[in-house]
């Protein structure tokens, strides 16, 4: 691509995971962010280090493990958050800081209860003491689309001038419209003085689905740095979604001509990933990313396809990754053909790995006569998940039926491998499950959510179950996926109570104060 460079910076860690449900444990970040160091992010925004020693842990295990990307940590405006940043990032190639104040009145008079004159001196002061540690430094001034301009350009002088090396604006309720959008990013160069040493980057949210537009239109009046999360995850109704942005910024590079640093081919299983550990599913009809987004079903349209795919594709789904779905496997399918559709999938696993998950295939193709691309996909994420287990499920029985009492039996082998079994009776079953392994594994926790989909098309199709638990403030996320529904509420079930045992988190403190 021809053109500038924008740099794209990634907070699906940060931003995203500190969206309602998601709780991931250090390994399962850490998992995430090699990911996207492959997809080649420019910057990662690993955590929010003051705000749990979990956060901290991810963050410092990111920052050790990433080899060229920038590890950056989010910090309150105030010494010892900037400190414990500074402690999580310092083994990181390169590390950056990102301390984020608000300047909006709204937020000056309820939230902070400080005059404009403290908050501005506070600022410098701040990334004046982050500049001890190291030199890069990123600024946001919180809620920067409802801050008095005049104000906003004088924090702004203030904190460059402090040594802040990235300034962001940040669209914190998601309240901006395009046009306006940009016009304030075209003020901003023109009113601060100094804004030529430091580069500006966007921080949009999407409440009135225009976080994409937004951060599109501030590129094209001169902002250098984009913030999204992968698959639009974020706090409410989410941030700018890096997959749009990337491929609205290389598609419409004619418009545009400014050049990312993201290898597309990784976008699709990026997506994937980020999906199954936080427990977010995508939407079908997701830009980019979603179950058909690149599907035809018009009769016009697929005629069109057939005879030259650029009638109705503006984008080639190989150029995301999309996998190809042409071949099925089936009962009769080799290890080296599952191997190899693992290697187009994105998946590289080693030979014990590789071993037991063609067991799992094999096992599946004698109840299901064609397997796609999607049960493989769920396959190896229930492989994924029992690399993380405490407990593990050996065995789970169910009697049920309109005259009978829901009874379950279920044996576990529990962390030392001993072998646990219990029985319970249910108000289904379930309920009866669950209340068999809450016998053995005694982990007080509320189940908030449950919600069973289907695979792929047919009666034979695998079902996943996805359910969210409450223990202690945090909220923990399982999957599991079976041909036989209560089978993957159970391993569901197990994967959240496993996510609440390896998880040694503390309870977050309110994210109110989030730019
Ligand atoms: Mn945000």
């Amino acid at each position: 691509m021809k053109g500038e460079h924008v740099l794209i910076f990634d907070t699906t860690l940060r931003d995203g995971e500190q969206a309602a449900g998601t709780s991931l444990n250090p390994n399962e970040k850490l998992e995430i962010a090699l990911q996207l160091e492959k997809l080649g992010i420019d910057i990662i925004e690993a955590g929010f280090p003051i705000t749990s020693p979990g956060d901290f842990e991810a963050v410092r295990l990111i920052a050790r493990e990433l080899s060229s990307t920038t590890i950056c940590a989010l910090s309150h405006a105030n010494k010892e958050a900037i400190d414990r940043a500074w402690e999580s990032v310092r083994p990181a190639k390169k590390a950056r800081i990102h301390i984020f104040l608000s300047t909006s009145s709204m937020h000056l008079a309820y939230q902070l209860k400080k005059s404009q004159d403290d908050v501005l001196k506070l600022a410098g002061n701040m990334v004046a003491h982050a500049r001890g540690y190291l030199e890069d430094i990123e600024f946001t001034p919180m809620d920067s689309t409802r801050t008095d301009t005049k104000f906003l350009y004088e924090i702004l002088q203030a904190v460059i001038e402090s040594g802040a090396t990235t300034v962001n604006i940040a669209d914190t309720v998601g309240y901006a419209t395009p046009g306006e959008f940009g016009r304030l990013i075209e003020s901003i160069i023109k009113n601060v003085p100094n804004i030529s040493k430091a580069l500006i980057s966007v921080h949009c949210h999407n409440d009135l689905g225009l976080g994409v537009a937004n951060s599109l239109e501030a590129v094209r009046k001169g902002a250098r740095q984009i913030e999204c999360t992968v698959n639009g995850i974020g706090e409410r109704a989410g941030n700018a979604a890096m997959e749009e942005v990337v491929m609205a910024l290389k598609t419409r590079n004619d418009l545009f001509h400014i050049a990312t640093s993201i290898d597309t081919s990784q976008i699709y299983k990026t997506s994937r990933m980020v999906s199954e550990l936080t427990g977010f599913i995508v939407p079908q009809n997701k830009a980019i990313v979603g179950a058909n987004a690149f599907r035809h079903q018009s009769g016009i349209h697929q005629d069109g396809i057939i005879k030259k795919a650029g009638t109705y594709e503006i984008m080639n789904p190989r150029e995301v990754g999309v996998p190809s779905s042409a071949l099925v496997l089936g009962k009769l399918s080799g290890r080296h053909a599952f191997k190899e559709r693992l290697l187009e999938l994105g998946y590289a696993l080693d030979e014990a790995a590789l071993s037991h998950a063609f067991k799992a295939f094999k096992e599946l193709a004698d109840k299901k006569k064609e397997i796609t691309d999607r049960d493989i996909q769920a396959l190896i994420g229930e492989e994924l998940r029992t690399a993380i287990e405490v407990y593990h499920l050996e065995h789970v029985g169910v009697s049920c039926g309109n005259h009978s009492m829901p009874t379950a039996t279920v044996r576990l082998t529990g962390p030392n491998r001993e072998v646990l079994a219990d029985a319970a009776l249910g108000t289904g079953p379930v309920d009866a499950v669950y209340k068999a392994i809450n016998r053995i594994v005694r982990v007080p926790n509320t189940l908030t959510e449950f919600s069973v989909s289907s695979i792929t098309e047919g009666i034979d199709a695998l079902g996943e179950v996805l359910i969210r638990i409450e223990s202690e403030g945090a909220t923990y996320t399982g999957r599991g996926s079976d041909t036989d529904i209560i089978v993957a509420s159970a391993k569901a079930y197990m994967n959240a109570l496993n996510r609440l045992l390896v998880s040694k988190r503390s309870p977050r403190e309110e994210n109110v104060d989030e730019p």
